[in-house]
């Protein structure tokens, strides 16, 4: 897979945010804020033309929030959630409250190195969208409210798009799989992501990233040579 020309990549970094981190996080997960130290090794890398991070970025009153539905159960009720251009296009899931603007669940984990960031990509910022992917919600008949991620990866001439983060089959299988929609070389780097899945939902996951194009690997796989990342 190591092409002659090094990528000129991006690396994303999905929603190692505190509320998806222990010990205080509302949804958090095992395993996430343990990720800073790899991510670290990869933000000090040459490697990366960019390096973004996305965050949830939700007002107090989004749509996927339990609290916003009468008698809703996290994790087990479903709200509808439905493009505004397209009545017929929709998603459901509500969670607990989490990653509210201005809170301290909504912060990238303190441990990450975000001098070294280009960029924050908020998302989820409408009150009645969801949006797992950096890139936007999931909607496609049409794609509404797009993030400004891949404007800023055209910008810059990106080819090749590194995703890790939280969790692994949510937000950064999303991210991975819209990058790989919009035409990038995409990689999930697996042991730099962290979920609450079982063997079944990994081997689950991986498929769904293949099946869409996404490469997966490690943090000492060849694809990555390029960055030259310090172990
Ligand atoms: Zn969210």
């Amino acid at each position: 897979m190591a092409s002659p020309n090094p990528p000129s990549a991006a690396l994303l970094i999905v929603d190692v945010q505190e509320d998806f981190c222990r010990p205080n996080g509302s949804l958090a997960l095992p395993g996430g804020r343990e990720l800073a130290t790899p991510i670290n090794k990869l933000l000090a890398s040459p490697g990366f033309k960019l390096k973004l991070a996305a965050r949830d970025f939700h007002p107090r009153n989004h749509v996927s929030f339990a609290s916003q539905h009468e008698g809703a159960v996290a994790f087990t009720s479903e709200t509808t959630i439905t493009n505004p251009e397209n009545a017929a296009e929709s998603i459901t899931k509500v969670y607990h409250d989490h990653c509210v603007q201005g809170t301290p669940g909504c912060e990238i984990i303190p441990e990450i190195h975000t001098a070294r960031l280009d960029a924050i990509i908020n998302k989820g910022t409408d009150a009645n969208l969801e949006s797992y992917s950096a890139f936007g919600p999931p909607f496609r008949n049409p794609r509404v409210r797009a993030t400004r991620l891949h404007a800023m990866l055209q910008d810059a001439g990106i080819t090749h798009v590194f995703c890790v983060g939280l969790s692994y089959n949510v937000c950064v299988l999303h991210s991975a799989l819209d990058a790989a929609e919009l035409g990038y070389t995409t990689f999930v780097i697996r042991d730099v992501t962290a979920s609450r899945l079982d063997v079944e939902g990994l081997r689950a996951t991986r498929e769904a990233l293949e099946r869409g194009g996404v490469g997966v690997v490690e943090m000492g796989s060849a694809e990555l040579e390029f960055a030259r990342v310090d172990r």
